[in-house]
């Protein structure tokens, strides 16, 4: 075996935002050994080109410079000789997002694909990472989360830390600084939440709360737990919401006012909102980490990594995140009907279903999903949005063809024996072929349907098989995310007019201008500043409210600022779609099937639930 590649990595300027990362091989290539950086980061589908912030770099082998010759984007190659080599690079890190790396005086934050160089040709070879203090007296009560294993290093310590080999060193991101931490077991396995960014989260509650929802998500695969320990790397912001997921961490960016607070006895929406980014990112451990697609077995760290798959890995995770919260009570039934009923609203509001189908969605990510302009909701489909939407019926579709005998639960611990406990990656037809064998339903002129063609889904008759019924209104603002009845009776005005508009101080900012729509016939395009209606400049509450008072059909003048130029534009409002969706129960006698799907292992009936305890 080859001896490790050791790391050492120095928070060395955190007012410049800068890491010193060093990289020792003990027996390179004597031909000249080759280094790359990765130029994205599992679980992202999109180049980032992580080089480009490499500020400088240079080699050494015994005191003596070695020269380094670049490739290409990310590829260097020092000068042939024997080992030891080291590489020394300064990383800028002003990345505040969980695929990027971040430092400054308050704290430091790295994804290893942004900061580790990989040593081509050892990739198999176990790694060694020395974490350093960085210098001064303001950083002696810094602490270090990470799921990295320890070896050197106290609990939440700087030192050292090992890696198994270089696949591994990348998928345990690590946080440094002053964090809050609240620790509990979920099926015996030990879990820390860890929190960075001023916050005022009542620890009591997230303890108790994750606690429940990873328990659920590891009685679904079955014990024992695939990890040895879990860390949920936090970090709260004022606005923001993201996640990344790894095979024993996971890293979060959240609201401050996601967070729990002391004293609220409810589950409130934006609680709600992050659990189910808990709940995604921890489905996400099973289900895309162990589970994965063959495309990504192993990653090629170099460019896009194609799969139709991503329907399964991302939307299917998004499924049960918040079926998750349903069924381990931490949310009611009324919740889960509303939430669900906001998914299928924000896919029914996206003309782009009509273009792209969801294989194509997945496959595009690289170039679609991640890298959305104006045009996107003309022109593509979600594979969260409708990849959980395809789940939903393919769940609903087995329990109903079986008479609840089977469900998507059956096929995702198939998936698990088959393919996550073996290491196994998923065949492109892999997921097709297990659904069938593990439900004994013949599936594929569905997977036809819903995967490869843009034909809609059939939501309405299936949710109807479960007593659920699905309505379909006008939204009445753009606020209206759906999932309520309706509180007037008036369209909203910008979707009369077909646009998606941001509101500013000297006018409304059209960011999107939707397909068929009256604006764009008009000719009015994303980008044009709307001044005036007929004339006359929207008064405080906006464009939104001066066009709610217009009728379908009725023509309004609008002038706009393109770039600097006047434009004055006659559009033709087009009644709203009714694309706002709201669930409600529906009945008495499908109430049992209801409670299957939705509660399976509760003995209890909804009238005697407790929501939480
Ligand atoms: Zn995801």
């Amino acid at each position: 075996m080859k001896p490790p590649i050791r790391y050492t990595i120095l928070p060395a300027r955190p007012e410049g935002h800068l890491y010193r990362v060093t990289c020792t091989v003990e027996e390179p290539d004597p031909s000249g050994q080759q280094f790359a950086l990765p130029a994205w980061v599992p679980g992202s589908y999109m180049i980032r080109d992580f080089a480009r912030h490499v500020v400088s770099i240079g080699a050494q082998s015994r005191n003596r410079v070695v020269a380094l010759e670049k490739l290409d984007k990310h590829t260097w190659r020092a000068q042939a000789g024997t080992g030891p080599l080291t590489v020394t690079c300064e990383v800028y890190a002003w990345d505040l997002s969980v695929r990027g790396s971040h430092l400054d005086t308050g704290h430091g934050f790295f994804n290893g694909a942004c900061v580790f160089l990989r040593v081509l040709g050892q990739e198999g070879a176990p790694c060694e990472l020395e974490i350093l203090r960085p210098r001064g007296a303001r950083y002696r009560s810094w602490r270090v989360a990470t799921s990295m294993r320890r070896k050197g290093a106290g609990p939440f310590g700087f030192g050292g830390y090992v890696a198994s080999d270089y696949d591994e060193l990348i998928d345990h991101p690590v946080e440094m600084g002053e964090f809050t931490l609240a620790s509990f077991r979920a099926s015996g396995v030990p879990h820390d939440i860890v929190i960075t960014g001023r916050h005022r989260a009542d620890l009591a509650t997230l303890r108790r709360d994750l606690k429940r929802l990873c328990e659920k998500h590891i009685r679904f695969f079955g014990k024992p737990a695939p990890m040895k320990r879990f860390v949920f790397l936090v970090t709260a912001v004022g606005e923001g919401y993201g996640g990344l997921e790894h095979r024993a961490s996971t890293a979060l960016l959240c609201s401050r006012d996601d967070l729990p607070r002391e004293g609220e006895t409810e589950v409130t929406e934006r609680y709600r909102t992050f659990l189910g980014l808990v709940s995604h990112e921890y489905f996400h451990a099973w289900n895309v980490k162990r589970i994965k697609p063959a495309a990504f077995a192993p990653y090629d760290l170099d460019r896009e990594n194609y799969t139709a798959l991503l329907w399964a890995f991302e939307g299917i995770t998004s499924y049960y995140d918040d079926l998750a919260l349903i069924r381990c009570g931490l949310i009611g039934k009324k919740e889960y009907l509303e939430v669900l009923a906001r998914n299928i609203t924000a896919y029914l509001r996206t003309p782009g279903r009509a273009k792209q189908n969801l294989a194509e969605s997945s496959f595009d990510a690289w170039i679609k999903y991640y890298r959305q302009d104006e045009n996107s909701p003309n022109a593509i489909v979600s594979y969260y949005a409708k990849g959980s939407l395809v789940a939903l019926c393919l769940d609903l579709l087995i329990r109903d063809k079986t008479r609840g005998r089977k469900s998507l639960d059956d096929v995702m611990r198939a998936l698990w024996r088959r393919h996550g406990l073996t290491g196994v990656g998923v065949e492109e037809d892999g997921i097709e072929r297990l659904a069938e064998q593990a439900t004994g339903l013949k599936l594929k002129r569905y997977f036809d349907d819903w995967l490869r063609s843009t034909r809609e889904l059939p939501l309405k008759a299936l949710l109807g098989t479960h007593g659920v019924e699905m309505r379909l209104r006008l939204a009445e603002s753009a606020q209206d995310k759906g999932g309520r009845p309706a509180r007037s009776k008036n369209a909203a005005g910008l979707a009369m007019l077909g646009i998606r508009a941001r509101a500013q101080d000297d006018g409304t900012a059209v960011t999107h201008v939707l397909e068929g729509g009256g604006a764009q016939e008009a000719g009015i395009a994303a980008g044009d500043l709307i001044v005036a209606v007929d004339g006359l400049r929207p008064g405080q509450a906006g464009l939104e409210a001066a066009l709610a008072k217009r009728r379908p059909g009725e023509r309004v003048g609008i002038h706009a600022f393109r770039r600097d130029e006047l434009m004055s534009f006659e559009a033709r409002l087009r009644p709203a779609d009714a694309d706002t969706c709201v669930l409600s129960e529906s009945a008495g006698a499908r109430a049992r099937l209801l409670q299957r799907w939705l509660r399976p292992d509760s003995p209890r009936t909804w009238s005697r639930r407790k929501i939480r305890g």
